[in-house]
């Protein structure tokens, strides 16, 4: 595994063996790689002839008083993972190259920013935009793939991917989770052992608003209170059902909805997310709110 820190080199790695027509695969991380991160890698390794791999805790997502200090480093066990799931480059620059003195560039998505995560974490997913556009510009990649667990900035990279116009093709990675619903994150490891399991309580939320709705839900309030009551106790910062693509909250359950959600847990502050694809035929208007027994879901 070739591992490389500047920007021009990494450029030029890729440049030349694009030139022998090998197809390029990229999988940007902050590193503290964990089992979702080696799940998302070696798909992508099956999706290309090289993989290039960047760990880089970008200073530009965290706001004033977040974890970007105490952000958890392991570079070492990063190297062994990441040459263990068939990383073929290993991208490590230092943030004095990302962003030398004087830079003053930065790629703002409007709207799809401003809601969710965003209205929390205020320039986080400008923060965001700006180093995957810088990354895409250094490591040229055909194709880069983002988990699905970040779905707000899964959102914002194909729409600044599309409006940008860059030659690269997004794919998503459905979320890695441990054996009890939790879904995986390197911020896992801040949680003591009674906020572990207390932090279950996200995904269970999540999971059954998804059986409601595949049971014929359709009222948002309802999914959303009854989400609330297994939520009690925990710090939530929000919990929303939306448009996957437009981000916009919904009214009605009615076709795919998102719903996503974060809280803190100790000093943890987690996200986690679920796509429900209704794609069955709802029940009569006059049944609205009631649930439809026996519906299958998708
Ligand atoms: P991070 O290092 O947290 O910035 O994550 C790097 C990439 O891994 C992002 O595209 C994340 O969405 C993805 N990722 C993180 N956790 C998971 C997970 N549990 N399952 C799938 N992908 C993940």
């Amino acid at each position: 595994m070739h591992v490389i820190h500047t920007p021009s080199e990494m450029h030029n790695w890729v440049y030349m063996l694009k030139k022998t027509g090998k197809r390029v695969g990229f999988v940007p991380t902050m590193g503290y790689l964990h089992k979702g991160h080696l799940e998302l890698m070696k798909f992508a390794r099956g999706h290309c002839d090289v993989l290039v791999l960047s760990i880089f805790v970008n200073p530009t997502q965290f706001a004033p008083g977040e974890d970007y200090g105490s952000y958890p480093r392991d570079l070492k066990r990063d190297l062994e993972l990441a040459q263990w799931a068939g990383v073929d480059c290993l991208f490590l620059p230092e943030a004095a190259d990302i962003y030398p003195a004087g830079y003053r560039t930065f790629v703002d998505v409007e709207t799809l920013s401003e809601g969710l995560c965003g209205a929390f974490r205020p320039g986080h997913f400008r923060g965001v935009a700006t180093v995957v556009a810088k990354l895409l510009n250094i490591v040229g990649p055909d194709e880069a793939f983002f988990g699905e667990k970040d779905a707000q900035q899964l959102v914002v990279i194909r729409r600044m991917v599309s409006d940008l116009q860059f030659p690269v093709k997004i794919t998503g990675f459905p979320t890695v989770r441990e054996s009890d619903g939790l879904a995986m994150s390197s911020r896992n490891v801040y949680l003591a052992a009674d906020e572990r399991e207390r932090a279950v309580a996200l995904s269970r939320a999540l999971f059954h608003a998804r059986d409601r709705i595949c049971a014929g839900e359709v009222n948002v309030e309802t999914v959303l209170e009854e989400m609330s009551a297994m939520l009690t106790g925990i710090d939530v910062e929000y919990v929303e059902v939306v448009d996957p693509e437009s981000l916009e909250r919904v009214s009605r359950l009615c076709g795919p909805v998102l719903i996503a959600l974060a809280a803190r847990v100790g000093k943890a502050r987690l996200i986690d997310n679920i796509t429900v694809d209704w794609s069955h035929p709802r029940p009569a208007e006059s049944d609205e709110g009631s649930a439809a027994e026996g519906v299958p879901c998708l």
